[in-house]
């Protein structure tokens, strides 16, 4: 109300085009859950992590680290940005850190899209790309899954213009599962003209048993490739929020450059090094994760004979229409899975008791 009492059209502040963008959804809390149907713990197949706690050692670094929570963290990251470059093998001047790889990929388009500029992806591939292409200005150019649910190269390539200034490349997909092989992925790379930022998102990177599937650390040393990997899923630092990129020097120097400062906390920090000094741990839990996918994915099969083969720790069950009430029966059962409306449905692997759950549920509503 103004002071002449008529009513006036309330303000806009914010840009009126964020309207129409899609909210990032995040898991639900099983508390809430269980609360609601009243049983003692509802299980959460949703978010991909994994659901082994911690690596040993990492709570107590990060209480330690907690303990100077009162100074700024080492903006530079330098010795987490050490241990990285160490494990995989390159210069820490090719390394770039951020609060979490969603960050950085937010900071990639920032660093490489002006307002109009195209951005290529798969679609459906991971929901949070459209949420950065649109707050950074950049154009969305979505590349329909091919019938086998994963990225069309061919049709990728082709989409790329003179506007075009990043491809994102998931590998393994985020929700499919399904997977690029070397030969496939190093052709279109030769397609893609040298001033494209090609980013390969590399999320479920530690879940990967095919050999076929190319690390993409071994095509980083083209120039205008990026591996976007994060530590929130194999290492198990979903809370922390760290990921890191590998590129070339001048790459990872612009995105230094455009990262919020001093977003990685000291606790990420510490947690993310003492997790790194675990591997070994780190992929015992991951072959568990990885045996565990093979019998789900074989027991929904039953069902859903097109389930395709995941290489990450999840699994897709393309339920079309069916999607939405098939993740609401399964909540009413207690499970928490991750539905995308009227395509398909994204299932976590979890502890075994957890997917036997699951496939209880799966089994009296698909049956
Ligand atoms: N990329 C892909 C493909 C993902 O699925 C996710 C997490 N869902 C991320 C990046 C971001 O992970 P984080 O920000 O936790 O590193």
């Amino acid at each position: 109300m103004t002071d002449t009492g008529r009513q006036q059209p309330p303000l806009r502040l914010t840009r009126a085009d964020l309207d129409a963008l899609p909210n990032y959804v995040p898991g639900r809390s099983p508390a809430d859950l269980a609360r609601e149907l009243g049983i003692p713990e509802a299980v959460k197949l949703a978010s991909n992590e994994v659901p082994y706690g911690p690596l040993p050692g990492v709570v107590e670094a990060v209480a330690e680290a907690a303990a100077g929570a009162h100074r700024y963290p080492d903006m530079g990251v330098v010795a987490l940005r050490a241990a990285l470059a160490e494990r995989y093998g390159v210069d820490p001047e090719r390394v770039a850190t951020g609060c979490g790889s969603v960050a950085l990929a937010e900071h990639l388009v920032r660093a490489t899209c002006l307002p109009g500029d195209e951005l290529v992806y798969s679609w459906r591939s991971f929901e949070a790309y459209p949420i950065i292409a649109a707050t950074s200005g950049a154009t969305s150019v979505r590349v329909p899954n091919g019938p086998d649910h994963g990225h069309d190269l061919a049709a990728m390539a082709a989409a790329v213009t003179d506007r075009t200034r990043m491809i994102l490349v998931c590998n393994p997909n985020n929700p499919t599962g399904t997977f690029l092989r070397r030969a496939e992925l190093e052709r279109f790379l030769d397609t893609v003209p040298d001033d494209v930022l090609v980013v390969i998102d590399e999320a479920y990177r530690e879940f990967v048993t095919d050999p076929d599937v190319p690390d993409g650390l071994t095509l980083a040393d083209r120039p205008n490739v990026v591996v976007l990997r994060t530590l929130s899923k194999a290492w198990g630092l979903a809370g922390l929020r760290i990921g890191f990129l590998v590129a070339q020097p001048v790459v990872a120097a612009a995105i230094r450059k455009v990262v919020t400062p001093f977003s990685a906390s000291a606790a990420a920090q510490a947690g993310a090094l003492a997790a790194l000094a675990q591997a070994e741990e780190m992929e015992r839990r991951c072959a568990l994760v990885v045996a565990e996918r093979d019998r789900v994915t074989e027991a929904l099969r039953k069902h859903v004979p097109d389930v395709p083969t995941s290489q990450a720790n999840f699994v897709w069950l393309p339920l079309g229409d069916r999607s939405v009430a098939f993740g609401q029966a399964c909540e009413a059962r207690g499970v928490i899975v991750r539905p995308f409306a009227g395509d398909g449905v994204r299932v976590t692997i979890g502890a075994p008791a957890e997917n036997d759950a699951f496939l209880a549920a799966a089994d009296a509503v698909l049956a």
